[in-house]
């Protein structure tokens, strides 16, 4: 396709100190010049980093190539706010998951529960695409494990019932995780696609019963670490039309910027080093794990 064209829409440059980072991605000049499309699956952009220059980080994330950002909620006040940042930034390609995070999962009461069912009700679909992030931390156990279990099972019950992939937060609990979904499935099916096991970090036989399942997986900036053998592995074994993008920014900063605050804007490195290990040209990571974001969560 065709030269170098600014993205169509409201895109400026921001006003005041902005500057570009130093050694941030940028795209390969000349003829061959394509601006790609992608879809940052996971990013915290409605929390507290964010606060004095999300405008800018947004602009920056645009001109990326990054066209959709999905805000994941922690907990009923958090997955609010993602909600309210959404319905208050249309057009900006920002689309939401509600749900409790395994460390608040003892904040989830009934009420709670109830709130988190109307809201995701009310805005199923525009801009709410997921319940999540919900799952299992036996990591940080900061939440009692039969209570994170609990409110797991909940959450996946109520996105059975609304039809909404879940996204799962799952660190050193894959058995019980897997555990959770199939006591849940054993009494309704779950949907074709139920859902991502995001920021995936297991071995390649855990992701092949994921996968089995209809999980996609979705990875961050760590592929780009040094000692990222792993997960490099996994990559390499899952079906390209299986796998999503996500910065889980402001956490995970992939190299060269590991260090400082995450941002959307560096989806194309993780996107390279897939390239790389898929052996593809990068167009092709671009065009797939967009095409699998779009798929999951529904979105047009
Ligand atoms: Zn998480
Ligand atoms: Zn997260």
């Amino acid at each position: 396709m065709g030269s170098f064209q600014q993205p169509k829409g409201s895109f400026q440059q921001p006003k005041g100190s902005f500057q570009q980072p130093k050694g941030s991605f940028q795209q390969p000049k000349g003829d061959s010049f394509q601006l790609l499309e992608w879809i940052d699956s996971h990013a915290h952009l409605h929390s507290n980093p964010y606060a004095q220059d999300l405008a800018e980080v947004l602009v920056r994330s645009h001109a990326a190539g990054v066209q959709m950002i999905l805000l994941p909620g922690t907990d009923l006040e958090d997955s609010k706010t993602a909600l309210n940042l959404a319905l208050s930034h249309p057009g900006q390609g920002l689309v939401v998951s509600m749900g409790v995070h395994p460390h608040d999962a003892k904040s989830l009461n009934p009420d709670g529960l109830r709130q988190l069912r109307e809201l995701a009700i009310q805005y199923r679909g525009h801009p709410v695409v997921a319940i999540g992030e919900i799952g299992l931390d036996y990591h940080y156990d900061f939440s009692p494990r039969d209570v994170q279990r609990e409110a797991f099972r909940a959450q996946l019950e109520l996105a059975q019932e609304l039809d909404l992939p879940v996204i799962v937060h799952d660190r050193e609990a894959t058995a019980d995780c897997l555990g959770v979904i199939a006591e849940v499935a054993a009494r309704r099916p779950l949907r074709a696609v139920p859902g991502v096991f995001h920021c995936y970090s297991g071995s390649v036989e855990t992701a092949a019963i994921l996968l089995h399942q209809g999980f996609y997986l979705g990875f961050d900036g760590p592929v780009t670490f040094k000692n990222a053998r792993k997960a490099l592995e996994v990559i390499a074994s899952c079906p390209r039309d299986r796998l999503v993008l996500e910065t889980d920014s402001p956490y995970l900063t992939p190299v060269p910027h590991r260090g400082h605050r995450n941002s959307p804007e560096y989806i194309p490195l993780i996107g390279a080093k897939i390239a790389e290990i898929w052996g593809c040209d990068i167009s092709e990571v671009a065009a797939r794990t967009t095409a699998n974001a779009r798929r999951l969560f529904g979105l047009s």
